[in-house]
């Protein structure tokens, strides 16, 4: 990993007015990710620059296997590059160490998933909680803030309901304000809307294009068109490079049927 220059002076770089104006919430430079597999090597990204702004709703959308959850999980600080530069909120987060990444995965991103991934046995409201007991907030705190974020997603009369006990669009809403409650600088989606019928994914669609319009930044990767078309601004992959990047008219518009 070529990550020499970065490591070092991660925290020092963005104190040092390194940062990006304001109003850039991402900023990657040459971002690069290769997988090693024995002797073969996978370059999922290849030379990614781009920046994203505080207030934009963006769909990242490429066939399969052009790099879409490579680099949903990099901006996720899930992962970190092989090569190149990764600045979030000012400060360069590519090389740092995996307790420093947590950390700010922690503070300033909400995830998404495909299959909700809430706790089965707990409440709605205690999995809306469960982000800030992480953090140690007090617990009445906590509750306010869980029970205020299930009433953004509308489902303050379902906080005592058990996943089991919730309809798929509901549970993806759970999720969702689990997402929230941390008021994090970025919503990270990833296929949202892939274990839903098109009923439910409109609704969350909705849901998301009301948070664009409360100020939220959104990432949402998808395959689909339709939900990509709530977005603003495209991004489209293709063997691991920008094929496209533009306001969602202009990627969809020229020849951009099915
Ligand atoms: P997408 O999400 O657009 O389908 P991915 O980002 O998952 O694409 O994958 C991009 C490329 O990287 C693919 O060729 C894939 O096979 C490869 N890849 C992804 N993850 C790994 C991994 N952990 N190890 C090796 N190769 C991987
Ligand atoms: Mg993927």
């Amino acid at each position: 990993m070529s990550r020499d220059d970065s490591a070092a002076g991660a925290g020092t770089a963005a104190a040092a007015g390194v940062a990006p104006p304001d109003g850039v919430l991402i900023r990657l430079e040459d971002l690069g990710k290769v997988y090693r597999m024995g002797a073969e090597e996978v370059h999922a990204l290849r030379d990614v620059t781009l920046e994203i702004r505080r207030n934009e709703y963006v769909a990242i959308v490429g066939p399969s296997g052009s790099g879409k959850s490579t680099l949903m999980n990099l901006i996720g600080c899930l992962d970190t590059p092989s090569s190149g530069r990764y600045f979030l909120n000012g400060q360069m987060v590519s090389g740092l160490e995996d307790d420093d990444l947590a950390r700010i995965r922690n503070r300033e991103i909400g995830f998404v998933f495909q299959t909700f991934n809430l706790l089965a046995r707990a409440s709605a409201l205690r999995n809306v909680e469960l982000p800030l007991i992480y953090r140690g907030i007090p617990s009445e705190e906590r509750r306010e803030r869980a029970l205020r974020a299930l009433e953004q997603v509308g489902l303050s009369d379902r906080r005592k309901h058990r996943p089991s006990e919730l309809s798929g669009g509901q549970r993806q809403r759970v999720a969702i304000a689990r997402a929230l409650v941390t008021e994090p600088s970025l919503l990270l989606a990833d296929e949202p809307t892939g274990n839903l019928d098109s009923t439910t994914s409109a609704e969350i669609m909705d849901l998301f294009d009301r948070l664009h319009a409360m100020g939220n930044a959104i990432i949402v990767v998808t395959h689909e068109r339709d939900i990509a078309l709530h977005a603003r601004r495209v991004i489209a992959l293709h063997d691991g490079r920008v094929a496209r990047d533009g306001p969602v008219g202009l990627v969809f518009g020229e020849g951009g049927g099915r």
